[in-house]
């Protein structure tokens, strides 16, 4: 996956070396490259932003740097080799929530294009005519506002990137986690079997592994119904049986 991420602030994005993620962009699984908005300035003060139209406090972020960003980054001729357009990002508090869906669905992209906000936002009119020639969404990490878009860039690219094939050493784990099919992972235990005299619970040292999934599932539901009621009225009732449904 390609992924392009305008930021006037890219050194914010210093973590996407360490760890998965930088594992995943050394062996080639995610070619990542972070631009500085600020390269498409002309003036002597490289300005990004200007007042609002209309008053209000803040400013805003001009339309002209960013519509030479989207120009260079995302060019209208297609490239013989079959080169399409990115699928343009923007974080917003104003946007659709992101998910575990979202993530998926973002997973199957080829190339991420990622605008970040700063200050009061981007002028419409860059998403407007970005809109013309791609795909824009404007994502939204929860209901909270932060300073800006870099930091919900790199919650979504965690998101999606472990989920591309290869990225995970083991890729069951993304089958048995939390959201993975409606609901919160049960409990997790590690050695030692005993710790300040808390018992890890007798079945998962049973090595029965029915009995295993059996308990897993269980805490699965009761742990979903007590924090996220919401999860549960979601899950398609055909999901779940008898015992699903005694839990
Ligand atoms: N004036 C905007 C509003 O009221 O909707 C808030 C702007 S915020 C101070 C600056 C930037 O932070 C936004 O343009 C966006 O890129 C980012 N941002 C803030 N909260 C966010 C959230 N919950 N999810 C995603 N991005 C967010």
């Amino acid at each position: 996956m390609r992924v392009d991420i305008v930021s006037i602030f890219p050194e914010y994005f210093a973590p996407l070396d360490l760890s998965l993620i930088g594992k995943a962009r050394a062996n080639g699984l995610l070619r990542l490259a972070v631009h500085d908005l600020r390269t498409w300035t002309h003036d002597v003060h490289r300005t990004v932003d200007d007042t609002p139209y209309g008053g209000g406090p803040g400013m805003v972020m001009r339309p002209e740097p960013w519509g030479e960003a989207l120009d260079s980054l995302a060019p209208d001729e297609l490239s013989p080799d079959g080169h399409t357009l990115p699928r343009l990002l923007v974080p917003s508090p104003a946007g659709v929530p992101f998910t575990q869906a979202v993530a998926h669905e973002l997973a199957a992209e080829s190339h991420l294009l990622f605008a970040c906000g700063r200050y009061e936002g981007i002028d419409q009119r860059v998403l407007e005519h970005a809109a013309t020639r791609m795909r824009v969404t404007e994502v939204s990490l929860g209901d909270y506002v932060l300073f800006g878009g870099e930091v919900a860039v790199l919650v979504i690219l965690e998101a999606v990137t472990r989920l591309l094939p290869g990225v995970l050493g083991n890729a069951g784990s993304l089958d048995e986690e939390s959201h993975a099919h409606g609901l919160l992972e049960a409990p997790l235990y590690t050695k030692p079997a005993t710790w300040r005299g808390l018992d890890v619970p007798e079945v998962l040292r049973s090595g029965d592994h029915a009995r295993i999934a059996r308990w897993r599932r269980d805490e699965a539901l009761r742990r979903t119904a007590t924090r996220r009621p919401d999860m549960i009225d979601a899950l398609p009732p055909e999901t779940l049986d008898e015992r699903d449904r005694a839990a």
